[in-house]
This record gives structure tokens, C-alpha cells and sequence, in this order.
């Protein structure tokens, strides 16, 4: 029996094996810690609504997992600092690999982030400061779920809602009819009402207030988002600047690939300045149609009119064959015969659905991987289709890493958790291609997890955040190869393979108002920078203004709608994105990259690409 020691960490006792150095006990301690975090993510998500409700308790247990992300964790171990400087200082010495001496480094690297080298006086702020962060951080998620949640707009006449199939017409009426209004039609944002009205309701004045109200959501009244969102900011540059960066951007990017906020525009800004061209064309080419579709030459485009006139000039353009896509998209196919068939031809891993494991709801899908040579590599929970108090979105998470460090192997659990819209009883499961296309992505996310392995949990698979889209995005390329569309795709009722020409409209109307598309996203990302390189604190709490003057400073043409505006913009204040949101373009110069070395050799299942791939993915884990 091995000796085991005891390693403190938060007040509590975790017992490693004596034999593990002093970094690899931190490691094993950490990871017992970390993986709770994990679990409760998971299923705050999937299960439960602890970010929605206040109530202190809930306001606790999410704060404790918020804790890693704002640090408090270097900050709570301190006293192991001295521990890890020592052998830091003498890493050259120590006879260390590669793995162990970049291991070491990030940790280090973690201490002096958290405040290591701070004073006593300034550890006592920092620590404020994490904590007041996190509760903003968590208010002001709630807020945005709640002012999404709970708005409702009530037609009384059905006329203003034609253009909207029956079947959206009927939810309206039993939304209100639950909320003990009969006779009257109940809109809100969620599950998919605030798309349909946009894109069908032909009546423009509703188009407009539903807009409108959408997009000034936690400007004002209960919710308002806007003081809580200038609080983040300058709290999150005062400890930047406590740390010695200039900057929160410069704190944030320092240990992405990006490295500084200067590299990040350099990506953006002509990027932007292509997609602002072509998004000026499009936009032109999108009111000359609604002029001809209006029959009136007086008639501007609003903002409120780009969905509704894009729906129909793209059916003008590509026909309505491609309504039909979703005929050859059946859930089993596309799962079985696309995300995993491509999993298998790439890296020759099997799933097999597991029915002898419990799971957390009954909509949850188990499937056991494995590698070529039939060793496990781990269990995946998948959990796709939308159900009430399930957060919105799509994501995958590790409930549990590899790791190795504590004697035994433990496998990595992983859950998929999509929000796809549920087939009538008795019906066949099919998909829309954007559901299609998150399917792949967040399998890509699982793959990563199950193919990083390395005897550190805290540093397996845990890639710098503008890399994490990588594996994901890089999937979705195998998405709409016609190989791989062809072996998949079949009619669901006849079980014929989708037409090449279906294949080719499809393919060709994937640019479709792009640059229009790219430009609000782009100063979306750019916005997101602006908040995060402020150098003084910001005083006031304009937001609008601060949104106008960034979009005027950048020149962006005059009809760019920001995907998010900063009252709304979870990803930033809320979720883990700040100063990061252009991570999902830097991702994709790379998987862009990375797919065009598997098309350079001819066969897009190239086994030697894929090996190389495994490899850098593999190696990129640990930065
Ligand atoms: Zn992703």
C-alpha cells in the first residue's frame, strides 16, 4: 500500500500518494476541486436553473464555481507559492521533461496572475475585487436570462400576424392562454418566436417593436445591465493594472495565442474592412430587392427588415429546393453515419451506445469511445434536443479530464448539450443544417477531450482560449463534403442519397449575405476590445454612447447591428469570453489552415494528416 500524504487546499483534506512530487500532488489536489466545478457546470446547465434564481444559497454555489475563473483559486492556495517558486527557480536543475517544465511554467505563470507577487495590502483588494467581479458577473447573466425570459408582447389582432405559419400562430395563442389571456396572441424572445416574427410576420410596425425591444433588452427598468456593466469593466482594469498590465485585454491575452490586443486587431481590422465592402453590396442588392417586392421606390431598408427580405430574396436566389434539405437530415443518420462515421475514418475511434449507465435525464444518449486498437477513451453524453429549464445555446463539457496522476487511469466524461427542436410525437428526428453543423462542432469539442491525454488533469486539453474552437470548427468542414454529406444524408422516407445538385445549391448559397453577417460580427469582436483596453476607468454609465462612438472611431458602415450590445452581451460580462470574442475568427484562420492540409493531399480523411493533427493538437494542450 502506497504512503499518502496530505495536501490542503480550500480548508480541505485531499490524501495523495507520498511518491508524487510536490507538483503533482498540487496537481492531483486541484483536480479532486476542479472536477466538482465540472460536474456542477454541467448539469447547471443541462438540469438545473441555479444562474437564473437569486436566492443567496444559489448565488453561493455559483460563486464557488466562478472562483477558478476569477482567480481566487491562486490567490486561496498562497501559501504554496513558495513551494512552487522553489522549484520554479531551480526547474534548469531539476532534470524535468518538457511536459513537466511547461507544466510548471503555467502554474507559476497561474501564482503571479493571481496575485502572487502582490503585496499584503493589495492580496486583501484582490480578493475583493474577484469576489465583487464574480457576484456582477453572475447578476449580470441573470439579468439578461430574465429580461429574456419574461418579456412578452400581447397581439390583439391576428391580422398583424400574418406571414407566420399556423403552427407558430397556435404557440402564440397557448403562451397567452397559460398566462390567462384567451383570445389574444403572446410573443416573446425565446424558443424561436423573436426569429419567426422577424423573418415571416409581413406586418413591418410589429417587425419594428419586437426589434426594438430586443435589442435595448437590460437598458433600463429591473434588469437594467448598464451600471453592472461599467462596474465590471473598471473592476476588471483595476486589477489588471494591480497585476502591472496596461490593460485588461493585456492581462487576458497574454496567455492566448494572440498574446497582446495589437495582434487581435491586426487580425480584425482588414478583415473587417473586406467584410464591411461586400456587406455595403449585399445590403444595396437586399433594398433594390425589397423596392421591387414592395413595389415602392420610396422604400428604405430598417433593421428590422433585413431577416424578413434576406428569407426571401435567398428563396428568390436559391430556390426552394432547399427546404427540402432537411428531409435527408435525420438525427440517427447524421449522428451515426456523418459525426462518428467521420471520427472513425479520421482516427479510427468506434462510439457504441451504452444503455446499462445512469444518466442525468432520460433525453441523454451514452456512447462508449474507442480507439483504433479497441482500448476506452472515454464515455460521451449526449443530451440534443431542447426541453424546458435547459440553459439555451449548445456546448460540451468535461465533466471529468484525463488523468493519470494519481496511480490509476481515469477516463474523460464528456456531455454534448444542444438545444435542437423536438419532432411531434411519432414523428422522424430532423434537422435543420445549422443543427447539422452544431452537431459536428460540438463533437469536435468532445474529440479534443477524448484525444488529449497527459498525466497533468489541469493542463490536458485545456488549450489557450482562442484555440479552443480549433477542433470544433475544424470538424465542421467534414459537415458538407458531398463524400460525406453523400453517406449520411438520405431521405428519411426512401433512404436515397441526397442529389448532387441539392448538394451544389446548398454549398453555393453558404456565402449568402456573408459580409453583411460578418460585418456585425466583426464589431462585435472589436467592441468587445474596446470595453477591455481601457486605460481609465470609465465613469458614467452611457453605454449606448460608448457603443456609438466605438462603431463611428472604426468607420463601420452605418447599418452594422451588433450581434450583441453590451447590456446583452453575455459572453463578455457573464460567460468566460471577455476580451476573447475574437476567438471564434482566430480559431478559424486555423482550422481553415488545418482542413486545407487535409484537402492539399487529395483525400480529406488523409490518415498521415490526421496523425499530425492528433499530434499538434496534443502538444498545443500545454502552453
Ligand atoms: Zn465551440
Amino acid at each position: 500500500m502506497e504512503n499518502m500524504v496530505n495536501v490542503f487546499l480550500f480548508g480541505k483534506k485531499y490524501e495523495v500518494p507520498a511518491s508524487l512530487t510536490i507538483m503533482e500532488a498540487m496537481e492531483y489536489a486541484g483536480y479532486q476541486l476542479v472536477r466538482g466545478c465540472g460536474c456542477r457546470n454541467g448539469f447547471c446547465g443541462a438540469c438545473a436553473t441555479i444562474y437564473r434564481i437569486a436566492g443567496d444559497r444559489e448565488l453561493k454555489a455559483c460563486l464557488a464555481c466562478s472562483t477558478k475563473v476569477e482567480n481566487n483559486m491562486y490567490v486561496a492556495t498562497l501559501p504554496f507559492f513558495p513551494l512552487v517558486k522553489a522549484v520554479y527557480d531551480r526547474r534548469d536543475a531539476a532534470g524535468l521533461d518538457s511536459l513537466q517544465l511547461r507544466t510548471l511554467g503555467k502554474v507559476y505563470r497561474s501564482y503571479i496572475r493571481g496575485g502572487a507577487l502582490c503585496t499584503p495590502g493589495q492580496k486583501v483588494r484582490l480578493k475583493e475585487l474577484n469576489r465583487e467581479i464574480s457576484l456582477k458577473r453572475i447578476r449580470h447573466g441573470q439579468n439578461i436570462t430574465q429580461a429574456t425570459q419574461e418579456f412578452v408582447l400581447y397581439v390583439q389582432d391576428s391580422s398583424l400576424l400574418d406571414g407566420l405559419a399556423g403552427t407558430t400562430r397556435q404557440r402564440f395563442a397557448r403562451n397567452a392562454a397559460r398566462q390567462g389571456h384567451q383570445g389574444v396572441w403572446a410573443v416573446g424572445f425565446t424558443n424561436g418566436d423573436y426569429a419567426s416574427v422577424m423573418a415571416s410576420a409581413t406586418n413591418r410596425d410589429l417587425r419594428r417593436r419586437l426589434y426594438e425591444a430586443y435589442t435595448s433588452r437590460c437598458m433600463d427598468g429591473k434588469y437594467d445591465n448598464r451600471q453592472l456593466s461599467v462596474d465590471i469593466v473598471n473592476l476588471r482594469l483595476e486589477r489588471a493594472r494591480m497585476l502591472g498590465y496596461e490593460n485588461y485585454a493585456a492581462y487576458t491575452l497574454e496567455t492566448n495565442m494572440a498574446g497582446t490586443p495589437e495582434k487581435v486587431r491586426e487580425l480584425l481590422l482588414p478583415l473587417k474592412d473586406a467584410a464591411a465592402g461586400k456587406g455595403r453590396a449585399e445590403r444595396a442588392e437586399l433594398e433594390a430587392f425589397a423596392v421591387k417586392y414592395e413595389r415602392d421606390s420610396a422604400f428604405r431598408l430598417e433593421p428590422w427588415d433585413v431577416a424578413f427580405y434576406s428569407g426571401k430574396l435567398r428563396k428568390a436566389k436559391f430556390g426552394s429546393e432547399l427546404g427540402r434539405m432537411r428531409n435527408y437530415l435525420l438525427f440517427d443518420n447524421v449522428l451515426n453515419d456523418g459525426v462518428f462515421y467521420v471520427a472513425n475514418r479520421l482516427f479510427g475511434i468506434t462510439l457504441t451506445q451504452r444503455t446499462d449507465i445512469p444518466v442525468f435525464h432520460p433525453d441523454v444518449l451514452t456512447f462508449e469511445a474507442k480507439d483504433a486498437e479497441g482500448r476506452p477513451l472515454g464515455l460521451l453524453y449526449l443530451d440534443c434536443f431542447v426541453r424546458k429549464g435547459k440553459r439555451g445555446g449548445a456546448w460540451c463539457s468535461r465533466l471529468r479530464g484525463y488523468s493519470c496522476a494519481g496511480e490509476r487511469e481515469v477516463l474523460p466524461l464528456v456531455t454534448i448539450s444542444c438545444n435542437f427542436s423536438r419532432a411531434a410525437e411519432g414523428r422522424p428526428k430532423l434537422l435543420s443544417t445549422s443543427e447539422v453543423k452544431t452537431l459536428f462542432h460540438e463533437f469536435g469539442h468532445a474529440l479534443a477531450g477524448f484525444l488529449s491525454r497527459g498525466p497533468y488533469p489541469q493542463v490536458t486539453g485545456s488549450f489557450p482560449r482562442d484555440m479552443v474552437e480549433l477542433p470544433s470548427q475544424l470538424n465542421e468542414h467534414w459537415a458538407w463534403e458531398p463524400e460525406v454529406m453523400k453517406h449520411y444524408a438520405r431521405d428519411y422516407k426512401t433512404g436515397r442519397p441526397i442529389p448532387d445538385a441539392l448538394i451544389a445549391k446548398f454549398k453555393e448559397s453558404e456565402n449568402f449575405l456573408k459580409g453583411l453577417y460578418l460585418t456585425d460580427f466583426y464589431a462585435t469582436a472589436l467592441l468587445d476590445l474596446e470595453w477591455h483596453t481601457v486605460l481609465r476607468p470609465v465613469e458614467g454609465c452611457d453605454v449606448a454612447a460608448f457603443e456609438r462612438a466605438f462603431l463611428k472611431r472604426y468607420d463601420f458602415p452605418e447599418h452594422t447591428a451588433l450581434r450583441f450590445r453590451t447590456t446583452y452581451y453575455n459572453h463578455i460580462f457573464a460567460s468566460s469570453y471577455p476580451a476573447q470574442y475574437y476567438s471564434y475568427t482566430w480559431s478559424a484562420v486555423l482550422d481553415t489552415d488545418a482542413f486545407a492540409a487535409f484537402t492539399g493531399t487529395g483525400d480529406i480523411f488523409d490518415s498521415e494528416t490526421a496523425r499530425r493533427y492528433r499530434r499538434h493538437i496534443d502538444r498545443k494542450s500545454v502552453v
